[in-house]
């Protein structure tokens, strides 16, 4: 059987058993991209290409300068492709052309333009132990964090929502976050290979100053991820030049559900619009588009880098002036980044190197106009190399090199001198056409360019008898004859062959071009962190003043002070009503719990979302929507929303409710906020308000944590709560009664509310006049049926009675 596969085939073939199971290798072939037998019925219909057959053997293929999209296809369908590419000339190549797998593309390493959401990270994770490392692979961004228990590292899996993860293949699986699971050697994981692999590719003799213990979960996760990333699948992997590791402590943790809830980023159907990143989002570069995202995902929790970061943003608040000036800089600013991963992977084309000029271009005048001293040291013009690019790429080059006109006239004279010949030449064989005219009398005769005979001589069928004997006859046509002649072939030599050596020079220069800037890659890279970080706080100074925002004060106190408070989103909503404003005031000693009811529609949910968003963004470093706020540094915000608010994921049963009840309770500490809405709607009332009533029981009486806790809820019954909880304290959202109508203020007031007033709002939304009359007659009878709401609460606290004994059972019906 192998002895009748072509050579080329059997290349093929052993190709193939290089690559993963199930991975499509696309085999380039001359300008395709080629795919055989199975792998071409897999992907023809992905990709849209026709599937035909040779010797019986299915195939199909792509043009290799539109690879980008056509990888795209294939990696959103789940699939891995491994490129092959020929590794030489197929020109000077003896034999057959030697062709190698360059790099294997799976969901977690795509790296290709168009792709990818540049403003969102693309992170491939490895997971060993408690650890997670996350590369993401475009940037050069490598993180490493160890949580301290399962549950914890669960979350932190779903937060970080990697596209890729990578396991021993003898350990457990990961935990569920949607991502595709790669199971890697389990030797790669082995804290000898693993730290072996990091500590050759940083160039150092010890994990200590990156702060990784070698023979920890941290090494074996980070260790295993780069060997899978640079060999296992090739990609190139020089502009990974650090690892950050993660510290509990430094941050906000925010739970994924926590930033679903508050809509901090999009997701799912909710739109940016709809988001805190939405309205927070004046960046002008990917960069900074990244940075900002990751800051409101990952707020702070240190007083110091929080202050750093407001009197960052403080500056351009302060200077109007500066601040346009500088955002205009940045306006021709590209990705920096990933320019920089294209030249360092050598997959940089001219285009990119126009990108890369016109980012580093603002970069001195960006430095020296920085108001803020810790980026400006940051910001490091590259004037050598910018007046290198810019002498030497032409303006507006052509994506592809295959036929030159990408370096500009003037940069080198080999190559000005090569482009004049083939020039001069073209200008000759003009002449020497209109020479041959006239000597041979034959107006008609034409020189052109055949691509298998090269330069050749056209007469008309009518004049052949005119051709002089010096003419060589090479073709016939239906429409007359071609020749060559000895002073033609001399012509050709020397036009093809100056201009085929003008590109061959022209691919030189340019490799020469991608090594200045490969010295200069270290640096163009943190350049770039820093420019990243100047848009995301210029992006804060921007909504600040457009939205008139003020600058929080932050302490290390208990006290989570806000004078009208607005919600960001909300009030930006273009159809919206006025937004009434809210103050808050809590802390551990007096105002622990705020238990805010009032009935559906009054805008509970709103306000203690808003008080949680504020928290966030001044944490993140944004200044925040409310006349003053004073905030002791929070280390995580929780929230639970209730069953029936919650219904939009499908997903919300009591049992999730609890699960995540129970998770606030464990974890919750003194510097935690703690927004619940609604919680024990997912049961019957006496259920509810029971859970709902012990739930803050514990929050207020634990003493060891006592988080701020706002805690909506439609019930009014757990307002007696505040009569026997000291740091509880009642709030109701005031509405006013409009001869039977109901009109809500939006105010919080100390206080209760009266009643539910549901009946009013089922009439308000066009409940049927019957069926609100009688809902009224049902209600006056239960209430004149001594239903003493306080007597109820409180009896639930007591052991148990039968459900009987209490009122509210609509047996006497
Ligand atoms: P609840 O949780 O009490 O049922 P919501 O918070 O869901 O009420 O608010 C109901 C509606 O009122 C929402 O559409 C919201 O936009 C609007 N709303 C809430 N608070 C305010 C406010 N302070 N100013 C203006 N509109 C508000
Ligand atoms: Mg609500």
């Amino acid at each position: 059987m192998a002895a009748e596969l072509t050579p080329m085939m059997r290349q093929y073939l052993a190709l193939k058993r290089e690559i993963p199971e199930g991975a499509i290798l696309m085999f380039r072939l001359g300008d395709f991209y080629e795919m055989f037998a199975e792998d071409a019925v897999t992907a023809s219909p992905i990709l849209g290409a026709t599937l035909t057959k040779r010797n019986g053997m299915p195939m199909c293929g792509v043009p290799y300068h539109a690879l980008d999209s056509y990888l795209a296809k294939l990696i959103k369908a789940g699939k891995t492709a491994a490129l092959c590419d020929q590794v030489e000339d197929p020109k000077t190549a003896k034999g057959l052309v030697r062709r190698e797998i360059t790099r294997i593309v799976t969901p977690g390493t795509v790296t290709e333009d168009g792709l990818l959401d540049e403003t969102v990270n693309n992170y491939v994770a490895a997971v060993s132990g408690l650890s997670v490392a996350l590369l993401d692979l475009p940037t050069g961004e490598f993180l490493v964090e160890t949580l301290p228990d399962a549950a914890k590292f669960a979350e932190a899996i779903q937060r970080y929502s990697p596209a890729e993860v990578i396991v021993s293949a003898e350990a457990d699986d990961p935990p569920p976050s949607g991502a595709v699971v790669t199971r890697a050697d389990a030797w790669t994981f082995s804290p000898d290979a693993a730290c072996e692999c990091l500590t050759r590719h940083f160039g150092v003799t010890s994990l200590d100053g990156f702060g990784i213990a070698g023979a920890s979960g941290a090494a074996s996760a980070a260790g295993a991820l780069l060997y899978y990333v640079s060999t296992t699948l090739r990609h190139s992997v020089k502009h990974v030049r650090r690892i950050k590791k993660v510290e509990a402590g430094d941050s906000l943790v925010l739970d994924p559900s926590t930033i679903r809830h508050l809509q901090i980023v999009p997701y799912g159907d909710v739109k940016k619009e709809a988001t805190l990143l939405g309205v927070l989002d004046a960046t002008k570069t990917p960069m900074g588009a990244r940075t900002l995202r990751q800051w409101l995902l990952v707020p702070l929790a240190r007083t110091g880098p929080i202050v750093a970061r407001h009197d960052a943003v403080a500056a351009y608040v302060g200077d109007r002036a500066a601040l346009l000036s500088t955002r205009q800089m940045l306006s021709s600013v590209r990705d920096m980044e990933r320019l920089v991963q294209k030249v360092d992977a050598r997959r940089a084309n001219p285009r990119d190197l126009v990108a890369l000029a016109a980012s580093l271009r603002p970069v001195g005048e960006l430095s020296s106009a920085c108001l803020v001293g810790s980026i400006r040291e940051r910001l490091v013009p590259e004037p050598e190399l910018l007046d290198l690019l810019e002498r030497a790429v032409a303006p507006d080059p052509p994506a592809l090199m295959a036929d030159g006109g990408f370096i500009r006239g003037g940069f080198d004279s080999d190559l000005d001198e090569l482009r004049n010949l083939a020039q001069d030449g073209r200008k000759a064989l003009v002449e020497y056409q209109t020479r041959e005219q006239e000597r041979t009398g034959i107006s008609k005769l034409k020189i052109r360019h055949v691509s298998t005979f090269g330069f050749l001589i056209e007469v008309p069928k009518g004049s052949v008898s005119q051709v002089p004997a010096d003419y060589e006859r090479r073709q016939t046509l239906t429409t007359g004859e071609r020749y060559v002649t000895a002073e033609l072939r001399e012509f050709e030599r020397k036009v093809l062959g100056a201009q085929s050596r003008a590109v061959a020079l022209e691919q030189e220069i340019f490799s020469r071009l991608l090594d200045a800037i490969a010295l200069r890659s270290a640096s163009i890279q943190s350049t770039a962190n820093a420019v990243g970080e100047l848009d995301a706080v210029m992006s804060f100074a921007d909504r600040a003043l457009a939205a008139g925002y003020v600058r929080p004060e932050i302490d290390d106190s208990s006290v989570l002070q806000i004078e009208d408070g607005r919600h960001p989103v909300i009030e930006q909503l273009p159809d919206a009503e006025p937004f009434v404003p809210n103050s808050t005031s809590m802390d551990r000693e007096t105002c622990q719990i705020m238990l805010i009811t009032g009935p559906n529609m009054a805008g509970k949910s709103t306000y203690i979302r808003q008080v949680a968003t504020i928290a966030i963004m001044a944490q993140a470093g944004s200044f925040v929507p409310c006349s003053r706020m004073r905030l002791g540094c929070l280390d995580r915000v929780f929230t639970r929303i209730g069953a029936g608010d919650d219904l939009a994921r499908g997903r919300s049963t009591f049992l999730v409710e609890m699960q995540e009840t129970a998770n606030i309770l464990n974890n919750a500490t003194g510097r935690s906020l703690v927004v619940l809405d609604e919680i024990g709607r997912g049961t019957s009332t006496f259920d509810g308000i029971s859970i709902a009533w012990s739930v803050a029981e514990y929050l207020h009486g634990n003493s060891k944590s006592r988080p701020k806790t706002l805690f909506a809820t439609h019930y009014h019954e757990l307002a007696d709560l505040a009569d026997v909880l000291p740091r509880v304290k009642n709030f109701t959202v005031k509405v006013k009664e409009e001869a039977g109508r109901i009109v809500f203020l939006r105010r919080i007031v100390p206080g209760v509310a009266e009643k539910s007033f549901g009946i009013h709002v089922a009439a308000m939304a066009g409940l049927p006049q019957e069926v609100v009359t009688r809902a009224r007659q049902i209600l006056e009878n239960l209430e004149a049926n001594d239903m003493d709401v306080t007597q109820q609460a409180k009896a639930v606290r007591r052991p148990r009675k039968k459900l009987s004994e209490f009122p509210g059972q609509m047996t006497f019906f």
